[in-house]
C-alpha cells in the first residue's frame, strides 16, 4: 500500500498508535497497554485526529496523511498504447513543472514525435483518482490478444511505485487519463 497512515507526518517516526474515539470496549485495554491505540475521549469532535505519534506526539487524520503522500510525489511517468496504432508517453518532473510528451504512429522502434512543456506542479487534482491505492496489476478475466497496454510510475523522495495493466483498468482510468492530458497539452489515450 503507497499510503502510509501511521508513519508520522512530523517526525517519521512509524507506527504510531490509532486514536479511538468513544466509550472503550474491553477488547481494547490490552491494546492501549501495548501503545497500539491511545484513547480520545467519549465526546466525538467533527475533526478527530486518527493517529497520535509516541515519539513527538503529534497527531493527524487519514484524510491528513492522504494529503501528505500525495504532496510527496516528484514525478508522474505514464504510458499508454497499443499494439497497433498511436501509443504515448507522458513523463511529469513536478519539482521543475517540466513535462515531456512522446507520441509513437506505430511501432515504438520507430524515433517517437517529443513535445516539452511546462506544468506548474497541482498534485492535488490527483487525489481524486485515488491513484496511490489503485492495485499493482490489472488484468482481464479473459485473455485478449493484441489490447492496449498502460503503465504508470510514481517517484517520491524516497521510493518508486509502479502500477500496469493490459486490457483491464482502475476505475478512474478515465479520469487520470483526463488529467494527464491536462498537464502536457496532449492526447493520452
Ligand atoms: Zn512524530
Amino acid at each position: 500500500m503507497a499510503i502510509k497512515y501511521n508513519v508520522c507526518l512530523q517526525c517519521g517516526a512509524k507506527q504510531a498508535a490509532k486514536i479511538i474515539y468513544g466509550m472503550p470496549t474491553h477488547d481494547v485495554k490490552p491494546k492501549v497497554e501495548r501503545g497500539e491505540v491511545v484513547l480520545g475521549g467519549c465526546s466525538l469532535p467533527k475533526s478527530s485526529k486518527d493517529y497520535h505519534c509516541k515519539s513527538c506526539g503529534f497527531e493527524w487524520s487519514r484524510e491528513e496523511a492522504v494529503d501528505h503522500a500525495y504532496q510527496k510525489i516528484t514525478s508522474i511517468k505514464a504510458n499508454v498504447g497499443g499494439f497497433f496504432g498511436n501509443s504515448y508517453e507522458i513523463d511529469w518532473h513536478l519539482p521543475t513543472g517540466e513535462v515531456t510528451h512522446l507520441q509513437w504512429e506505430n511501432s515504438r522502434d520507430e524515433e517517437p514525435i517529443r513535445w516539452n512543456t511546462t506544468c506548474v506542479p497541482s498534485i492535488n487534482a490527483f487525489q481524486s483518482t485515488n491513484l496511490l491505492r489503485w492495485k499493482r496489476n490489472y488484468q482481464p478475466e479473459e485473455m485478449v490478444l493484441d489490447g492496449t497496454s498502460w503503465s504508470v510510475e510514481i517517484r517520491t523522495e524516497d521510493k518508486v511505485i509502479r502500477k500496469h495493466g493490459s486490457n483491464a483498468y482502475p476505475e478512474t482510468w478515465e479520469e487520470f487519463c483526463g488529467l494527464m492530458e491536462q498537464v502536457s497539452g496532449k492526447t493520452f489515450r
